[in-house]
């Protein structure tokens, strides 16, 4: 090429660049809730096939699991390996918890919970062995379930030497102490990822009911936030348990009413350097919107499908299994702006019968015709999923990983859009009167007045 040829690139390549064009993209994986039973096995009685159905007949049990089971190898590896097969070699990779299969206590122990979770952890190494992997605590990491305690302990210190290859020094240590870390993300300044054991805030965890910052993780996020600022760094947060509500069960939160308070604070507090936060413990594709006082969206919490395709056993949920989900988040290397989030998936019924073959499910920013997934692009495809029937069915299927295909009704609806819009606990509830009275209105309300009408008219 000519110098006036090179000169002329590098020109119109500066000027791209200043008119944030070639503005650089990155992008990493987020799997969450693998939940393997190393028990699952193909038998004649449906009853046995697996220990986590709890005797719930596993009807169309395959290779690859059974919707009332969790995960067996053949899908844990299926993941994994497909994860490679579509991007081999992502920035990083967030690993949010619960290796563990939903079985009674008596049924685990300490060392199984810990073969699981070595396990799980030599395979994503071993398939991924280059990759920076940030691993979090879930609340079926431990023995018993849930119960995560606020300070030192067996569990903590095997898990903080199983991840040693992963985790920087300085981050074993809070490890140790509590289960959470931070860290340069990808070691580079300006860039940072902190990891949160808010296994300490749900509401089934008895030893820290009673105190007011368990392991001190608030004030010690507060310190990570504040100097963050200080040193205008851009932030991630990783966790598992998510403040807030489930979206599939009304007024069911996970928090307690004042860890979820305090989690609000944090994130209201410090808003301005936190560019996303990624959290599993649902199983189902969602995610949770976060405003400042004058109702401005100000963060988004991503909540990622689970891997394990379990049919919750919580009363009150219908039908709440999931087809197996894995994704990629794609994000600007510079501000760690969330671009697009890609979520791929197994077709659990159609695997079982013809292999496991991964396919992409949706592509956010197509779905719901955003620009990005930016926190005032999500208010927008969450209002657009509360006006327009087409995108809160097409959320709603989503929302099962393209399990459950039935139409959201109205009651669906009031549920799926005051969990995604209100973390706050008296918000929330403002939100089922609102939208409720607005369902009434827009739709019993002209039947009801028509049937008067007839009554009244005699007929
Ligand atoms: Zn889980
Ligand atoms: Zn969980």
């Amino acid at each position: 090429m000519s110098e006036f040829n090179m000169s002329a690139v590098r020109l119109i390549l500066s000027c791209l660049f200043f008119r944030g064009l070639l503005a650089l993209s990155g992008n990493f994986w987020h799997i969450t809730d693998l939940h393997l039973d190393p028990k699952y096995k193909l038998t004649e009685k449906p009853e046995l096939v697996c220990p986590s159905s709890g005797q719930r007949p596993a009807a169309n049990a395959g290779k690859f699991g059974d919707y009332a089971c969790d995960s067996p190898w053949d899908l844990i590896n299926s993941s994994v390996y497909a994860m490679r097969e579509i991007l081999p070699n992502p920035d990083f990779i967030i690993w949010t918890g619960d290796d563990t299969p939903h079985v009674p206590n008596e049924d685990l122990g300490v060392e199984a919970v810990l073969q699981i979770m070595r396990n799980l952890t030599h395979t994503i190494k071993q398939v991924f062995p280059k990759t920076k992997v940030y691993p979090a605590l879930g609340n079926h990491d431990y023995h018993p379930k849930s119960q995560l305690p606020a300070g030192p302990n067996y569990i903590y210190n095997q898990t903080a030497e199983m991840w040693q290859d992963w985790l920087d020094p300085k981050s074993q240590a809070t490890f140790k102490k509590g289960g959470y870390y931070t860290e340069k993300l990808l070691n580079r300044t300006g860039y940072r990822m902190l990891v949160l054991n808010t296994n300490l805030y749900y509401d089934q965890n008895k030893l820290t009911l009673d105190m007011d910052d368990p392991a001190g993780q608030f004030s010690w996020a507060d310190g990570v936030l504040k100097d963050a600022a200080t040193n205008k760094e851009k932030v991630y947060i990783i966790g598992h348990v998510p403040p807030g509500f489930f979206e599939k069960k009304r007024s069911k939160s996970w928090f307690t009413p004042k860890f979820n308070q305090k989690y609000l604070d944090l994130i209201q507090k410090h808003h301005s350097v936190i560019l996303g936060q990624f959290f599993g413990h649902h199983h189902t594709d969602s995610f949770r919107m976060f405003y400042n006082s004058e109702g401005s969206p100000i963060s988004t919490m991503f909540l990622c499908p689970g891997v394990t395709p379990w049919k919750t056993t919580l009363p009150g949920v219908v039908n709440g299994g999931n087809n197996p989900g894995i994704r990629i988040c794609e994000y600007d290397t510079q501000t760690l702006l969330v671009k697009d989030v890609v979520t791929y998936y197994l077709n659990l019924t159609r695997a079982n019968v013809a292999g496991g073959r991964w396919e992409k499910e949706y592509r956010l920013t197509e779905s719901f015709r955003v620009p990005d997934a930016s926190p005032t692009s999500m208010h927008q495809a969450l209002e657009s999923i509360a006006n327009n029937h087409c995108h809160l069915q097409k959320y709603y299927e989503i929302n099962s990983v393209s399990y459950d295909l039935t139409a959201c009704d109205s009651e669906c609806r009031v549920d799926h859009i005051c969990a995604t819009r209100e973390v706050d606990f008296n918000k929330y509830e403002d939100c089922l009167q609102k939208e409720g009275a607005a369902t009434i209105s827009g739709g019993l309300l002209p039947v009801l007045s028509v049937a008067i009408g007839l009554l009244l008219a005699g007929l």
